[in-house]
């Protein structure tokens, strides 16, 4: 019997560790302790609102190359809508001042010379303090880097550092924003198109995934939650689900695609990142949308930073939201919708039937302390390797990070 590999925990890192090891040949056994696949990134039925949701709101663009290439090898490119520009238009609730950071195409950032393309009220100059990131010491954080006088600070630096990291700029890294912003705005317009899932997280980057899976001979085992691993000298000798051991074959190796704090229960040697942030995201049931269809806008001085929306469907995302999370949902609810009825002109009282989803342990948080603790995916034991948005991707908590993480995993075990 060929070698089988067991990847335990089926969210984004795990699906794209999957693919790749399946497109390449190898026998996959996927199982995930929930009933279906996804985790933070998936599509559930809500029984209030009468409709699907996707567990939260997920920005794509097109320069995030590892996703592209993941959505590539599902085959899903299709169930996306992908934006024609680049554009991120925002509203100031304080001031009602709308624009739209609008890149140009190319590498060259021609846009910072033109007013329009710019944040209301920045210079071509006030772009240059972005450089300051990348020289940072590893220890800096945002505001501690940043000058925080500048009106593109509280523009655009904080909106789009705590959407990447979800860490409040006064604890996030500097450097890892600096990366990122190399990696997006740094190649300019053509990688920033946003994509958005036409049905929903699970139809896009889930289903499809899980298809390629089983059409190359994979197996897909949900309900089974991993309660220990047996090591046995340099290598993992078994898996217990609960049923008794599963004993491996001295060829089968594992990836463990799972969270970092059960990760930590399951191998107590590891030291993975253990301070996390919420994401609060809200969703309103509505027969007619009060703009485009597939976008979204950005907030300034509101409770809610970004609000998306799609078919039926008006959603905002507040993230390093703990100053959130233990509000009430009615009360959140209300605050969420003015900011809503605000930017669209919509009757602020007339609250449409809504849902309220806070994750409280969202991702890690993206500190320079917790940057230290992401392992790498090979470990000491020779056919055991890490996966998730926690390991050390160079990227923060994101969809992209998660499935940087899958792929490494499967070049490791393929080396
Ligand atoms: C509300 C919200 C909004 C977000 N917004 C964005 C965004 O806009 N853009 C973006 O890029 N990212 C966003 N993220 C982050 C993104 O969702 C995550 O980084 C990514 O999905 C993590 O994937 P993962 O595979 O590393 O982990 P997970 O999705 O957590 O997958 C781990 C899996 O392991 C399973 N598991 C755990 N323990 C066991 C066990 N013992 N045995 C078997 N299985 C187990 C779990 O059930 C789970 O399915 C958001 C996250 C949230 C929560």
């Amino acid at each position: 019997m060929s070698a089988t590999v067991h990847v335990i925990g089926a969210g984004m890192a795990g699906l794209a560790a999957s693919v790749r090891l399946a497109q390449t040949g190898r026998k996959v056994a996927l199982y995930d302790a929930a009933g279906q696949a996804g985790g933070r990134c998936r599509s559930y039925f809500d029984e209030t609102l009468g409709c699907r949701l996707d567990n939260g709101n997920h920005l794509l663009v097109s320069g995030n190359t590892a996703a592209m290439a993941y959505i590539a090898e599902t085959n899903a490119a299709a169930t996306f809508v992908t934006a024609d520009i680049a554009a991120f238009p925002f509203l100031d609730l304080k001031s009602q001042e709308r624009w739209s950071v609008r890149p140009t195409e190319g590498r060259v950032p021609w846009w910072l010379f033109v007013a329009g393309r710019r944040v209301a009220g920045t210079s071509a100059l006030d772009y240059l303090d972005a450089l300051k990131l990348t020289r940072a010491a590893a220890t800096a954080t945002i505001s501690q880097t940043l000058d925080a006088r500048r009106v593109i600070y509280e523009r655009l630096w904080v909106p789009l550092a705590v959407a990447a990291l979800n860490t409040e700029v006064e604890q996030a890294s500097a450097r890892l924003l600096g990366m990122i912003f190399a990696e997006t705005f740094g190649r300019g317009g053509a990688g920033l198109h946003p994509l958005y899932p036409k049905e929903g997280l699970s139809e896009s980057l889930v289903d499809p995934a899980l298809a390629v899976i089983q059409a190359k001979g994979g197996s897909l085992r949900f309900g089974q939650r991993l309660r220990s691993l047996r090591f046995e000298g340099e290598r993992v000798a078994a898996l217990d689900f609960g049923r008794g051991e599963l004993a491996l074959d001295a060829e089968d190796s594992v990836v463990l695609a799972i969270t970092a704090p059960v990760a930590k229960d399951l191998i107590p040697a590891l030291d993975p990142p253990d301070a996390f942030r919420a994401i609060v995201n809200s969703h309103f049931k509505v027969e007619t949308l009060p703009g485009q269809a597939y976008s979204f806008l950005g907030l300034v001085n509101g409770t809610a930073d970004w609000i998306f929306l799609k078919p039926g469907v008006i959603s905002t995302t507040t993230s390093a939201a703990d100053r959130l999370v233990d509000r009430d949902a009615e009360v959140l609810a209300a605050a969420l919708w003015k900011d809503i009825a605000q930017a669209y002109g919509l009757d602020p009282a007339k609250l449409p039937a809504h849902r309220v989803v806070k994750e409280k342990r969202a991702t890690f948080a993206c500190t320079p302390a917790q940057l230290l603790r992401r392992p790498k995916a090979r470990t000491r034991w020779r056919n055991l390797v890490l996966a998730g948005d926690w390991t050390d991707t160079g990227w923060p908590a994101t969809i992209e990070g998660a499935i940087r993480s899958g792929f490494t995993a499967a070049a490791a075990l393929a080396a």
